[in-house]
């Protein structure tokens, strides 16, 4: 299967290479069951039997250098037992259960995490995209020690990548640098993170790679006399300020070179700091002393100084970044640290095991950004627990607010925890979500409320004659953007439903307050509270108590308090009406005045009244009757009782001709009648033309008939014009159908 057959090698020898493995797990000093390890060992060895690598070997040699890996890395004995079996679910006929049998569901759990991991289908997407995919993987993850493996396994191959076809090489490589590499940086881990990036550069692009490091070879000599000058100078400046201090030197990696190239638009000649020293002492008031020697010894180039001991990197990084120029005016960086630091900067978080394991103390120090808190919280408890209880406990929770699944583009998405296929589909498009039908997890079909799953593949069936969003969903969904899409969608698609649904909702609330939607309709009502709730139509207003946009109870208790002003407001109008004509009449008493102003035929000073049937005023055509013992009693010549009786043999010479003195100084009482069609405001409309003309108004009722109105008004008047004036403006009030006075009709 090799795809470069001028490349001849031996194949490796598994057993060779495990023997090595032990050997450097007892110089490592760890007390761990090498039997046990042996027994993966042999696992591993059977399973993948008959299996060989591109390069013809066995393929269980992978797994061995993967467990190598993690013996660097520090890693536990369950870890590396684990990296050994890492590949078997994937690869052969293994499961879960045959390992965890074997080794404990702890090792069974990593290796199924690792091979979860390995399934994850990988294309390139924009950056968003890619950091959405890192934490994905790690959420996946779950527990730390599979991503740390899931390294180890992807350093080896990546070292072993020139067996590989050209396009395999690129899509791996393309995968490294930006998912793998990134996630290294991460977790603090910058020799694996150098190594991935220089690996990956290496294969995509070829020939930026061999420029660098021709450069590089070239110079070599160079650098390295000037390196061990630099060495040799501060080393003997150190002693001398009795500082102790262990100083390396080193060409900076390929890939950082190359990025600095890119980033600046120089060729290599351009970039002058190559070089790279470190200088590591026992305490932190030490890394502030060099620095200032460093400093007196060599020009610092203003602004690449860096303090990130007082303020680490967020993944607990911690050094003093200085650059500085030397005597042959080449400049090269200064990193200032502890061996603590160090070790944090190497490894990351596995230096924290190690070191822990080693005896050591904790690197972590307090004010370390939030998202590392498990990570300290986790040391914080260790101190209590012993290192292989630590293991079990370091699982991976800094995205457990988030779930990261992909579409069936392989777009990720990230929702929050708990998101259901509700939350994807309106992730997606609320057209997706108002159209869904159903949805599909990894191939099966799944409920509505189904959780999803880290990983997990979505699809979402859409039909376009989808019923749209059950008000149920609002319960379901676990995003604020899905809910606002589904509530949006009942504003607009539902109307209907919801003028009607909103209707009901608020007359069961105003039923509660013993009111009626009805009486709710008066303008007077209804005007206000639009306004206040800003609604432009009452409709507008019932449709958004029906979709949820506000609730019934506020707009019941507006509708309340607008009413009760309202009748307290009609109530003051009435009142002040009724007391001005009371107010004129008490002043006419007062003042002596008779009900006057009528000439009868031959009687002076008689004793006269008006006829309550219809109340004539000067200008009227009038005549009087002689009642009996009341004197004369006037009516309208129009009034219906005088045209019905002046024929009859009863009242036969009793009707006497009566006349309107020229001057008339009273004022008189008369009643009409109102007809209109009901609706609300009408009798304040009316009250407000009375008040309008001065109208003196005695009294003033109205009463409903099916619709039909009638208002019966008192009122004093001067005469028949100013009547008639009044009559006219209240027949100009909108739904007034005729006014008309009392008496002239049955
Ligand atoms: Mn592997």
């Amino acid at each position: 299967m090799n795809e470069s057959p001028e490349k001849v090698n031996t194949p490796l020898d598994p057993d060779l290479m495990y023997a090595d493995l032990e050997k450097k797990i007892r110089a490592a000093g760890h007390s761990m069951d090498l039997g046990r390890i042996r027994a993966a060992y042999d696992m591993a060895k059977r399973a993948h039997e008959g299996q060989l690598r591109k390069d013809g070997s066995p393929y269980v040699t992978h797994c061995v250098a993967a467990a190598d890996i993690s013996v660097d890395l520090g890693l536990d004995e369950d870890s590396i037992c684990a990296a050994l079996l890492h590949d078997v679910i994937e690869d052969t006929a293994l499961t879960h259960a045959d390992i965890a049998h074997s080794f404990g569901s702890a090792v069974a759990d990593i290796v199924e995490g690792v091979t979860k991991l390995t399934r994850v289908q990988y294309t390139s997407k924009e950056d968003e995209q890619m950091e959405n995919l890192r934490k994905m993987l790690m959420a996946m993850a779950k527990d730390i020690r599979v991503i740390l493996i899931k390294i180890a396994d992807r350093l080896h191959n990546m070292r072993t990548m020139d067996y590989q076809t050209p396009d395999k090489q690129r899509t791996k490589s393309l995968e490294t640098m930006e998912i793998y590499a990134p996630i290294a940086h991460r977790l603090g881990m910058q020799q694996a993170k150098w190594e991935l990036e220089d690996l990956s550069l290496r294969y995509l692009d070829p020939a930026g790679y061999k420029e660098i490091t021709d450069y590089l070879n070239s110079r070599m000599a160079d650098l390295e006399g000037f390196m061990s000058s630099v060495d040799e100078k501060i080393q003997t400046r150190l002693e001398s300020e009795g500082i102790q201090a262990s100083i390396f030197s080193r060409i900076k990696h390929v890939y950082s070179i190359y990025r600095k190239m890119y980033a600046q638009k120089l060729d290599i000649n351009g970039i002058f700091d190559l070089c790279a020293f470190r200088v590591i002492v026992d305490s932190l008031p030490d890394c502030y002393n060099v620095l200032g020697v460093i400093h007196d010894m060599f020009k610092p180039v203003p602004g690449r100084f860096k303090d990130y001991i007082s303020t680490p990197k967020p993944n607990m990084y911690q050094s003093l970044h200085t650059t500085v120029i030397g005597s042959e005016g080449i400049p090269f960086e200064v990193q200032i640290r502890t061996w603590e630091m160090h070790h944090t900067a190497e490894y990351g978080i596995a230096a924290h095991w190690k070191y822990k394991m080693d005896g050591g103390g904790s690197a972590v120090r307090e004010g370390d950004e939030e998202k590392f808190a498990w990570v300290r919280h986790l040391l914080e408890d260790q101190q209590e627990s012993d290192a292989q209880d630590f293991f079990h406990d370091l699982k991976i929770d800094m995205f457990a607010d988030e779930v990261f699944v992909f579409s069936p583009k392989g777009d990720v998405i990230n929702l929050p925890a708990g998101a259901t296929p509700i939350d994807f589909a309106y992730n997606i498009h609320s057209d997706v979500g108002n159209h869904m039908v159903g949805a599909k997890v990894n191939g099966r079909i799944v409920t509505f409320d189904y959780a999803l799953q880290n990983g997990d593949i979505v699809e979402i069936r859409t039909s376009k004659s989808a019923p749209g969003p059950s008000r149920d969903w609002l319960n379901i969904v676990k995003s604020g953007s899905a809910r606002t899409k589904i509530k949006q969608w009942y504003k607009k698609e539902r109307r209907e439903e919801n003028i009607l649904r909103g209707m009901e909702m608020l007359e069961d609330e105003l039923r509660h307050n013993d009111l009626d939607l009805d009486d709710m309709q008066d303008e007077a009502i209804m005007a206000p509270v639009l306004k206040r709730l800003s609604y432009a139509t009452a409709d507008d207003m019932y449709a958004a108590i029906g979709y949820g946009g506000v609730t019934a109870v506020r707009v019941a208790n507006r509708m309340r308090d607008e009413q009760k002003a309202l009748l307290a407001e009609k109530k003051s109008v009435l009142d002040k009406v009724s007391a001005a004509a009371e107010r004129r009449e008490e002043r006419a008493r007062k003042e002596g005045k008779a009900v006057h102003g009528i000439l009868v035929e031959g009687l002076d000073n008689c004793l006269v009244k008006f006829s309550r049937c219809c109340t004539p005023v000067p200008g009227d055509e009038i005549i009087g009757f002689i009642t009996r013992g009341q004197g004369v009693s006037i009516h309208r010549k129009d009034c219906q009782n005088y045209r019905r009786r002046k024929a009859d043999d009863a009242s036969e010479g009793r009707w006497i001709k009566v006349t309107w003195a020229s001057q008339i100084t009273d004022s008189y009482v008369t009643t009409i009648t109102i007809a209109a069609k009901d609706r609300s405001g009408l009798v304040m409309d009316i009250a407000t033309v009375l008040n309008s003309l001065n109208a003196k108004v005695r009294n003033l009722s109205a009463r409903d008939n099916s619709g039909l109105a009638l208002v019966v008004i008192t009122l004093e008047v001067q005469g028949s014009a100013e009547l008639r004036q009044i009559m006219n403006k209240l027949a100009a009030v909108p739904s007034v159908t005729e006014v008309s006075r009392n008496g002239t009709r049955g």
